[in-house]
């Protein structure tokens, strides 16, 4: 993602009305921010007469109108009733690349995010870098879904990371694929996947694990093999999983930690669970 700064237009002679206009933009801003096409919080005022916003584009050229759902475009058409002009997008980032990769290069998908992340949660299997959004070929009410889940699972890895009260609640909506979050995830990740036609996993974090046998236990869904034949090698990219089940559509990695058997039981497979099925 890259720093810029969209100026939407200035109040030279004080004949806006100042609330009104600020509304609109935000409204803007705020579909953007579903669409995928801007990233995590920006920082907004009136200066030198103009309202300007600092914020994270997902690409250099993510503004551009084609890129607009119906609804961030309905909002860009307020914005511009509202202040006069379009609004003017420029890149304050030093070093941009010129080249992207394209969804349609992926042979695979993943979903994940994680408290410090503010980009995409749908990432290329092949690279592990994040697709925006507003590039896959989903309809924009999917698009605001994976922007909702994607919020909720940060806060609650947040919730998980400071260890309080909820600790254990929230380590369990991440890490066990039967938990409503990871259902809820496991559903859209099957709403993508007929739409890019590509196999699309999901992320089964796990953190505690087993002193002994961890690196074969079995798929938590199916509780068949699922340990991955190319193996990663220490230090091996994030993408390069140690598990994937094909049928069950999940990865994850060996845990973590070994220092807690009792929570290592997280996520495992149970033969008698009481599971929610994807909707
Ligand atoms: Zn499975």
């Amino acid at each position: 993602m890259y720093l810029a700064r969209l100026t939407f237009g200035a109040d030279a002679n004080g004949s806006l009305d100042r609330g009104t206009v600020q509304d609109a933009a935000e409204w803007y801003l705020a579909s953007l921010l579903k669409n995928g096409q801007i990233y995590g919080e920006w920082v907004e005022g009136w200066s030198g007469g103009q309202f300007v916003a600092y914020l994270n584009v997902a690409r250099p050229t993510s503004l551009e109108r084609r890129f607009h759902s119906e609804w961030s475009a309905q909002a860009l058409d307020k914005v511009v009733e509202a202040f006069g002009v379009p609004p003017q997008l420029e890149l304050l980032e030093d070093e941009v690349p010129t080249r992207y990769r394209r969804w349609e290069q992926s042979k695979s998908f993943y979903l994940f995010t994680h408290a410090f992340d503010e980009t995409s949660p749908v990432n290329c299997g092949d690279r592990g870098v994040p697709i925006p959004l507003y590039l896959l070929p989903v309809d924009q009410s999917l698009r605001e879904d994976l922007y909702r889940w994607a919020s909720a699972y940060v806060h609650l890895d947040n919730i998980w990371l400071n260890s309080g009260a909820l600790e254990m609640p929230a380590y369990r909506q991440i890490a066990d694929p039967t938990a409503e979050l990871s259902v809820d995830g496991r559903e859209l990740c099957g709403k993508i996947e007929s739409a890019v036609g590509r196999p699309v996993y999901y992320y089964v974090m796990r953190y505690w694990g087993r002193q002994t046998g961890e690196a074969t236990r079995v798929c938590p869904l199916c509780g068949k093999d699922w340990h991955t034949t190319d193996a990663p090698v220490k230090d091996a990219p994030f993408h390069q999983f140690d598990f994937r089940c094909e049928p069950c559509r999940l990865v994850s990695h060996i845990a973590s930690s070994d220092d807690n058997q009792r929570h290592a039981r997280i996520g495992e497979f149970n033969p008698k669970p009481r599971r929610r099925k994807p909707r």
